[in-house]
This record gives structure tokens, C-alpha cells and sequence, in this order.
């Protein structure tokens, strides 16, 4: 479900006509529905109604401070990877209390500065980081509360680079050896254990994975309970899929009903990490075609239509990263007649491509586009790559628009940078002699 809907031949977001927004903010632009965000969170809290609960938003698919604080208004915590984004929850009302840590490589001063808040829980991926966290708490005369994230070693049929619980993948701890971890941590004195938590992958578009995962984590919890351990949080991570093309990924309904049902009877607190699926469908990327051109035919391919587009692989980067399908739709009336075309981006790679082989309209240069599906690790994993300022990004409540995040200028792109000294030819040198 969501809000771009064209009325009357202009696509809109909301009440607002997306022509007005890249008129009056240009392109590339981010835009993101208020209602889809909200209406997303809700549906997924009311679904897990059935058990205690905690959402944290997962923030890495989309850090925008207003997405975030959409979230934590409606009681939203946020699961975070970084101290980055420790200060970026705080900066957007997330109470530590709701913040959980999770991560491979957690740096001594990114777990200090998670003490000092007071965050709810670190999620531990290896028993090196457990020696530091409670190295680290003990120097600070704290308590660190942690669970372990486990590797239930399931697969959950998704792209490899984004399927994590698998024996292969660098993240969690085997589910077979966090026994002895558990034990390990529980004789520390700073350290509290409180959960266990696993994440098995994203875009998941069948509920299988999830159960198998859940099943193996609630037989380690049981353990872990008769050992005397107070496990009261079981966290099972996010990757709930969504439709970008043909998918028909469950219902939050659905998927809840199943992971609510694997923990019942147990008294603890389920921790959910959702990120694409409460965020994904609910943006945008707003683009205006450049030029157009016409390649000869190929063998076994005919002829090909390019759309060079003005927003770019640095701007949206899971179609060159992952192959991932972007539906690409008109913002004004679309030309009858269609044509096999790649949409291009200005950036100097073969890989800079938003879609491939598609038989689109005979779009003309000014025309504008929308790269529907673009909320979720968009803007998120956007680089300065050929040295092309970040876009704008949008929100839209009804019909009231607000840049969320002004487009980068000629000033972002060197910030921080210096001229060597010794490049200038005049003056005192400096720079350290080693
Ligand atoms: C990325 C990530 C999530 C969110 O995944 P989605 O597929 O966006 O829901 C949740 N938990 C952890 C630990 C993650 O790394």
C-alpha cells in the first residue's frame, strides 16, 4: 500500500502533484509520503498485538531524521548500526531505552558512547566483542545489557548479499556454540544478559525462513531459561520483504501470526527490526530525462532505446549493486507507443543503470519519472561518486511539502578536504616528518 497515485494524468504523492515538486526543488529528488510511512508502522504494531512487543525501527534502510521521528512519535524504537546512528536516533526522539545495537564491528568508543546513553540492549555478533563490552562497561562502572545474535544457519532464499543467517555469512555466532558464550557472559560481572537475537536477511518473500529461524531460537531461549538465565527479550531481527515488481511477499499479518505463534507461552518481550518494509514503498526518486538515444540493433536483441535520466547510480544503488527492479513510471502522460529501453544515469560506469531492458513509452528528454519503491536503502546507501552532490530529499503530508534535506552544493563535496602544502609552491610547508 501506498500514496503516489496518479489523478488526472499527473502522478501525485498525496494531495501534491510531484510536477511541483521538482519544479520548485528540482531534480533528482527523494520524496517521501507521511501517510505511507505512518500507516506502515501502524499496521505492522497492530499486527504483533497479540504479544508484547517493541518495534525498532531499523534505520540503515532510511536515516532521514523526520522518517525516523515519523516513527518514534508513534512509539517507534530504532535498531542501529553505528554510533552514526546512535546520535541520528537521539537527534530524532528515539528514548535509548528503545535503541538496541546491532553489528559485526563495533568500535571501543561507539560501545562507550551506547553505555553512556544507556541503550536497551547490544546485540553481540562474536565472542571478541563480548570480551570488549564488558572490558569496556567495566572501566565505566556500568552494566552492559546484551543478547547474542545467533546464527540459526537458515536460508532465506533472498539475494546473496543480503541473506546474513547462513553458516557462511560473517554475522551472529553459530546457534550451536552461543550456549557456551551465554555462559561465558552470564559470569561477567559487567555484563547483564537479557535476550537473544537473530536477523536472517532482507527482501524475505516467504514466511518459511522466519519459523525455522524463530523455532531454533525459541528451543535456545528455552535453554537458556532452564539454566537460570533472564532472557526477557527475544529479538528477531527485520527482512520482511515487498513488492518491487511481481513479488507477493506476506502480509505483517501473516508473518506476525507465525513468529507470534513460535514464542507463545513464553514470558518475554519481542523485539522487531523492520526496516525495507515499513519504508520501502513509502519513497520515491524523482528524476527528468536528459537526453534520449537510439543504439543499432544487437544480435538476438534489436534495438535499444536509452533514457539518460538526471539521477544516477550514486543517487540509487541496488540496481547496479544487487540487479534489483525499480518500477519506473511516467509523472505526466506517457507516449502510446513503447520501445525497448535501458534508464540510464550520467555517471561514468556500464553498471549506472536504473533499469534494464524494458519496453517503455517513447519518453522525450524533460520528461519527468518516477523511480517507484525507493525509500529503503535509496538515499541511505547514496554516494558523492563522480563528485555529484547528494539529491534533496521530501516529505509529503497531504498537501503540505517540506524539503526534509536540502540538495548538497559544490561546498559538500570537498568538505573537510585541504590542499597539501607542498602542492601550493609558497609559503612554510607544513605536514609531519615521520
Ligand atoms: C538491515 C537490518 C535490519 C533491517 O532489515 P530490513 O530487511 O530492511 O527489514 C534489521 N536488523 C539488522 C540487524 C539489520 O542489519
Amino acid at each position: 500500500m501506498h500514496h503516489f497515485e496518479a489523478r488526472r494524468g499527473e502522478l501525485h504523492c498525496e494531495a501534491v502533484p510531484l510536477r511541483r515538486i521538482a519544479e520548485t526543488v528540482g531534480t533528482p529528488a527523494y520524496v517521501y509520503s507521511h501517510a505511507t510511512l505512518s500507516h506502515h508502522y501502524r499496521v505492522f504494531d497492530e499486527a504483533f498485538s497479540g504479544m508484547p512487543h517493541l518495534i525498532c525501527y531499523s534505520m540503515k534502510a532510511n536515516s532521514n531524521g523526520s522518517v525516523i521521528r515519523t516513527f518514534t512519535n508513534l512509539g517507534s524504537g530504532v535498531d542501529i548500526v553505528s554510533a552514526g546512528e546512535l546520535s541520528r536516533a537521539l537527534a530524532a526522539g528515539a528514548p535509548p531505552s528503545k535503541i538496541v545495537y546491532s553489528g559485526v564491528g563495533k568500535h571501543i568508543w561507539e560501545i562507550e558512547e551506547a553505555l553512556r546513553c544507556g541503550i536497551l540492549m547490544f546485540n553481540v555478533e562474536s565472542r571478541e566483542e563480548l570480551e570488549t563490552i564488558d572490558s569496556v562497561a567495566g572501566r565505566m562502572r556500568k552494566r552492559a545489557p546484551i543478547s547474542i545474535r545467533v546464527n540459526p544457519d537458515v536460508d532465506p532464499k533472498t539475494h546473496p548479499y543480503i541473506s546474513t543467517g547462513l553458516k557462511k555469512n560473517k554475522f551472529g555466532i553459530h546457534i550451536g556454540q552461543a550456549m557456551r558464550d551465554y555462559e561465558w557472559a552470564a559470569r561477567r560481572k559487567n555484563i547483564e544478559v537479557v535476550g537473544v537475537d537473530c536477523h536472517i536477511g532482507s527482501q524475505l518473500t516467504e514466511i518459511s525462513p522466519f519459523v525455522d529461524a524463530a523455532e531454533r531460537v525459541r528451543l535456545l531461549v528455552e535453554k537458556l531459561l532452564r539454566k537460570g538465565m533472564p532472557i526477557r527479550l527475544v529479538d528477531i531481527g527485520g527482512g520482511l520483504g515487498i513488492t518491487y515488481n511481481d513479488e507477493l511477499p506476506p502480509h505483517p499479518k501473516q508473518y506476525a501470526d507465525a513468529v507470534v505463534r513460535a514464542f507463545s507461552g513464553l514470558a518475554v518481550t519481542l523485539v522487531l527490526e523492520p526496516g525495507r518494509v515499513l519504508v520501502g514503498n513509502a519513497g520515491i526518486l524523482l528524476t527528468r530525462v536528459l537526453y534520449t538515444k537510439d543504439a543499432p540493433a544487437t544480435a538476438g536483441k534489436g534495438k535499444k532505446r536509452f533514457l539518460i535520466v538526471d539521477a544516477a547510480m550514486n543517487d540509487l544503488a541496488r540496481p547496479s549493486l544487487y540487479g534489483s527492479y525499480h518500477a519506473v513510471v511516467p509523472v505526466g502522460r506517457a507516449p502510446e507507443k513503447r520501445a525497448l529501453t535501458d534508464v540510464v544515469g550520467p555517471v561514468c560506469e556500464s553498471g549506472d543503470f536504473l533499469a534494464k531492458d524494458r519496453r517503455l513509452p517513447l519518453y522525450r528528454s524533460g520528461d519527468l519519472l518516477a523511480v517507484m519503491s525507493a525509500g529503503a536503502y535509496g538515499f541511505s546507501m547514496s554516494s558523492n561518486y563522480n563528485s555529484r552532490p547528494r539529491a534533496a530529499e521530501v516529505m509529503i503530508s497531504g498537501r503540505r511539502f517540506e524539503v526534509v534535506r536540502e540538495r548538497e552544493g559544490p561546498r559538500d563535496l570537498s568538505k573537510g578536504e585541504r590542499t597539501a602544502t607542498f602542492l601550493l609552491g609558497r609559503g612554510k610547508k607544513r605536514g609531519r616528518i615521520l
